[in-house]
């Protein structure tokens, strides 16, 4: 694919960076040096670790690079040639293996700018002096081709832009999506941990995490309740034929924990001292009758012979389950359907494990273990656009009351030059037609992917921009022909036929984990009073109101409302200090006036101070506000507001 305009300036910054990293490292080794979505890098091999004055003195030297204006030219060469140009630079180290993974009969070019030649095919900005707003951002490490197991080079991210203003904007998104990253706010909030000793990518919510989340599961099951979903439970592992059946393992084993071998298992192998090699192969493996069957339901070799081995060589297992899917398919089929029982909609809470690489792991963003907000909705073909919608709609009604109203869907289509695509054309038409009916009535910008689809239906996927503007992907509806045949799934039709029902999977949220990630930056750990962990706090002038803070609390804790009174004997100013920077929505300053007169003097931390209210009333409104899940800014009405008896700035 061509690049971009964009694409084309960040990627000539990387031959720049490059240019400049060699006047002052000559000995550093360069591998690629790609553009990205956001900026562009430079993968090097570097003795000396590079420091943020590295980088400043890299960066200036950029400048002077740009400053001289030099024209990137292109040349093409031999195979021959390439290998003596790479030897001649002294780059052989990685740069000999990028040349290895041209393609014969590919056209093999590199790009001199200056002083320096880098292997590339392209394409570059015209010279360097077009590069007039770019800025080195941080230094990481990266696997060499990003496998763990070669050596971990320095990854030198920067960002270009075709103007200075639009540099200082996105530096100004990334600082203030610093002051939200969640793994800084998840810390100081105490919303989460992730303890080495439980497991990387494992996330611990804690008491304030576990409230956020049960909040926004409670919201989100009240939705699926009236769009008619039935809540189940399922366990965390599942047989390994589970998984042979519904194609999950063995291939995408690498995306996997390892199996658990059941016990007496593991010692009969043991005592025939089988290798670690054969008995993943034996893990791997299904019998003949297995086989036969799963390619007689698909009408075609979908499970090759050469994993068939002879029944006493099987090994059996469990897998943490990587998918919901085959779990509900498995209620599904548990009893008898008819056409009048469909759509069946089996939402769960669902918790799978995938193995991802450490250095891919981030906060609650990329873990190893999440829960999914999955359901499986199985209906007939005339149901498909109609569920689709409904699907949809649920994803505004959440998004819009947390304050995201600004997202966009992709509808992935298939290719239509592509033969990987399982099922028939006509029910791809059909399937497809209804995913972009469903996208277009949502009233929001969505694009058309063809090639996206997964390989057994097309799909819709949401992206939301938070309100820095960043944008991040969330979950998906996926319309499925694949798994109901896998499964030989059936259901009987008004013809007293025997007909095949279509599968929807959706986990528009995509995981707990990953969402209240994003949510924690959304609101920068300002949560709405509903989802706040602590949404009042009591603060007592001094000991002698201390009866009366009690008595509130009782009265708060019988409406249902999570409050703590701040006992400690440190002045009230501490004490408001302490409440602002653990955000709680709600801080009431009790004296002895509002004692005496039953009031509180309220602050609120998105509207400042509300001054003294009579407390039933503050009690009321704050009972209306959770009720409502009112966004805080939404939450005082002007007509609300005269309820408050002193002046408020
Ligand atoms: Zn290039
Ligand atoms: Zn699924």
């Amino acid at each position: 694919m061509p690049m971009t305009p964009l694409e084309e300036l960040r990627h000539s910054c990387s031959h720049v960076l490059a240019t400049a990293l060699l006047r002052i490292f000559p000995d550093a080794k360069l591998d690629i040096g790609p553009p990205t979505d956001t900026g562009f890098y430079y993968d090097i091999d570097l003795d000396h670790k590079l420091t943020a004055e590295d980088l400043a003195k890299i960066e200036a030297e950029m400048k002077k690079v740009a400053d001289e204006n030099q024209p990137f030219l292109r040349k093409e060469v031999s195979r021959e040639e390439a290998t003596e140009i790479i030897k001649k630079i002294g780059q052989e180290r990685y740069k000999l293996g990028r040349l290895a993974d041209i393609p014969e009969g590919e056209k093999i070019s590199f790009y001199q700018n200056g002083e320096f030649i880098d292997l590339c095919a392209g394409t570059h900005v015209r010279y360097t002096s077009k590069l007039k707003a770019f800025k080195l951002l941080s230094i990481a490490g990266a696997y060499h081709r990003g496998d763990e197991h070669n050596k971990q080079l320095q990854r030198i991210y920067g960002t270009a832009f075709p103007s200075k203003e639009e540099l200082a904007q996105y530096l100004d998104q990334l600082e203030q999506a610093k002051l939200r990253d969640h793994r800084k706010l998840g810390r100081d909030l105490k919303l989460f941990v992730i303890d080495e000793d439980v497991g990387p990518g494992l996330v611990l919510w804690t008491p304030n995490g576990s409230i956020l989340r049960q909040e926004l599961q409670n919201f989100i099951s009240e939705e699926l309740r009236k769009q008619g979903y039935s809540q189940v439970f399922t366990p965390h592992i599942g047989k390994l034929a589970l998984y042979k059946t519904s194609g999950h393992f063995p291939y995408y084993k690498d995306a996997q924990f390892s199996p658990i071998v059941e016990n007496d298992q593991l010692a009969r192998i043991a005592t025939e001292g089988c290798s670690c090699a054969e008995m993943t192969a034996r893990l791997d493996a299904v019998s003949a009758k297995f086989a036969d069957e799963i390619n007689r339901r698909a009408g075609k070799e979908i499970i090759a012979r050469d994993r068939v081995k002879p029944d006493e060589m099987l090994l059996d297992g469990f897998l943490l389950k990587p998918m919901n899917c085959p779990h509900h398919i498995k209620i599904f089929a548990s009893q008898p359907r008819s056409y009048r029982d469909l759509p069946v909609r089996l939402a769960e809470f669902g918790t799978v494990y995938r193995w991802e690489q450490s250095g891919e792991l981030n906060g609650m963003t990329r873990v190893r273990g999440f829960t999914q907000d999955d359901a499986h909705l199985f209906c007939t073909e005339e149901q498909v656009a109609s569920e689709v919608l409904g699907c949809l709609s649920l994803v505004k009604v959440v998004l819009t009351t947390l304050g995201m109203s600004d997202y966009r869907v992709r509808v992935g289509l298939r290719d239509p030059d592509s033969n990987k695509y399982t099922g028939d054309a006509a029910n791809w038409d059909k399937a497809e037609a209804a995913c972009r009916a469903a996208a277009k009535t949502l009233g929001v910008p969505f694009t058309e992917e063809p090639g996206e689809a997964a390989f057994y239906g097309p799909k819709i996927d949401f992206v939301i921009k938070d309100v820095i503007g960043r944008e991040w992907q969330l979950g998906t509806v996926q319309v499925d022909y694949n798994l109901p045949v896998r499964f030989d799934l059936s259901y009987t039709g008004a013809d007293n036929a025997a007909h095949r029902p279509v599968m929807i999977h959706r986990a528009p949220f995509g995981s707990m984990e990953r969402f209240c990630g994003v949510l924690i930056e959304h609101f920068a750990g300002d949560f709405p009073a509903w989802l706040a962990p602590e949404q009042v706090r009591l603060l007592p002038i001094s000991d002698k109101v201390g009866d009366y803070g009690h008595k509130l609390l009782g009265e708060l804790k019988a409406a249902g409302v999570r409050a703590t009174l701040d006992e400690h004997s440190d002045k009230l100013g501490a004490k408001i200090r302490r409440a602002e920077l653990e955000k709680i929505p709600y801080a009431l300053v009790l004296g002895a006036k509002e004692a005496e007169a039953q009031s509180v003097s309220v602050r609120s931390r998105a509207r400042g101070d509300e001054g003294v209210t009579p407390f039933t009333v503050f009690l009321e409104k704050l009972k209306t506000e959770i009720a409502a899940r009112a966004l805080p800014e939404k939450a005082i009405k002007p007509s609300q507001s005269k309820e408050t008896s002193a002046g408020s700035p």
